[in-house]
């Protein structure tokens, strides 16, 4: 599993980026993008996650 953003919410502020313990989210073409494949969810690192957490917009990064 991995956590994902709506891009249609995204204010591109970009927070979340520097809080990512997985250094899953990157600034990609148009828009913030988390790897699936590098996300962990925060699990074992922090018991809430982060980009969700530190994300100004509610809803925006979401289960994905
Ligand atoms: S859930 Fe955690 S590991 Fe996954 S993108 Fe968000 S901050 Fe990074
Ligand atoms: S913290 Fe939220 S609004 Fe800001 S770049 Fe990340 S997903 Fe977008």
């Amino acid at each position: 599993m991995a956590f994902k953003i709506l891009a249609s919410q995204c204010t591109q502020c970009g927070a979340c980026e520097f809080e990512c313990p997985s250094g899953a989210i990157k600034f990609k073409g148009e828009a913030y993008v988390i790897d699936p494949k590098e996300c962990t969810e925060c699990k074992e690192a922090f018991d809430t996650q982060q980009c969700a957490s530190v994300c100004p917009v509610p809803k925006t990064c979401v289960p994905a």
